[in-house]
């Protein structure tokens, strides 16, 4: 049971975390974003929400992922499904045929653009988009991708290995290949669904020397695998140079109410924003 008291100390927490999450925010808000406009908006958005419910802040999840399930709702109401989103079902019908690959190091090269990689992600549905952006770009575990996205924990980890599915599926494009395949343990689809786990390291010996002796007698999965690996590595380079744009900088700050540059905004303050307040 809360008393006025404690709400106010969460208030203040809110407002604290708030510009301590903000690039994180605006990171996350950019890689499920078509454009940096609407990143800021999102942003903008989740800020005035967090705050309006400041009071609602009870403690139960981190303040961080409090703030990203706000966002991560934000972004899911306003999401159009737009013509060229991939279908999960058509993905999946992919990746069910033994037959069905990539060419690796096309998917690879793509994801290490991060125009390229952006393009690709925003084909995913919304849903798939953020478990795979919080997962892999954002280092949430499948756990906290579940408490952000309101479903169960095995819900998550679908989610999340459905994603990286579509996602090297989306980079990939035309250049699929198609190859014929010999004798060997594991159905593909079976080696495929695996291979997530696998790439966090969740699979149990017996599970993965099968897929093991899959992956080197198949002619489908490897160049699948390397894009897998390729895609979630590079979703995981984070951009070091990310800076929070002045716009939303000073909106944020204004929300705040900080009289000073708050240490998390301090990229614009160095760039000299003609409207910081004085210190
Ligand atoms: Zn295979």
């Amino acid at each position: 049971m809360a008393n006025v008291r404690a709400t106010e100390d969460r208030s203040g927490d809110v407002a604290r975390g708030v510009a301590a999450e903000l690039a994180d925010l605006y990171r996350y808000a950019r890689s499920i974003t078509a454009n940096d406009a609407d990143a800021e908006d999102l942003v903008g958005d989740t800020v005035v929400r967090a705050l309006e419910r400041a009071s609602q802040y009870r403690g139960e999840a981190s303040l961080r992922t409090w703030l990203h399930r706000i966002l991560y709702h934000l972004a899911v109401d306003r999401a159009r499904h737009h013509a060229h989103e991939l279908s999960e079902a058509d993905v999946e019908a992919r990746w069910r045929d033994d037959a069905y690959s990539v060419d690796a190091e096309v998917v690879v090269e793509r994801a290490e653009s991060a125009a390229e990689l952006r393009d690709a992600l925003v084909r995913l549905p919304s849903h798939y988009r953020s478990a795979v952006v919080l997962h892999d770009a954002e280092g949430f575990t499948a756990a906290e991708v579940a408490d952000v996205l309101g479903v169960s924990l095995p819900a998550a980890k679908q989610r999340i290995r459905r994603g990286r599915m579509m996602l090297v599926s989306a980079l990939s494009r035309q250049e699929e290949r198609r190859t014929a395949n010999a004798g060997i343990p594991l159905s593909c689809w079976e080696a495929r669904e695996q291979v997530s786990s696998y790439i966090d390291g969740e699979l149990e010996d017996p599970e993965r020397a099968a897929l093991e002796a899959h992956l080197v007698g198949c002619a489908t999965c490897p160049p699948l695998y390397q894009a897998l690996v390729g895609a979630t590595t590079s979703l995981g380079d984070h951009d070091p140079d990310t800076v929070i744009p002045a716009a939303l900088a000073d909106r944020v700050r204004r929300h705040l109410g900080l009289e000073a540059p708050d240490r998390a905004l301090d990229p614009v303050s160095e760039s000299g924003s003609p409207e910081e307040l004085p210190g």
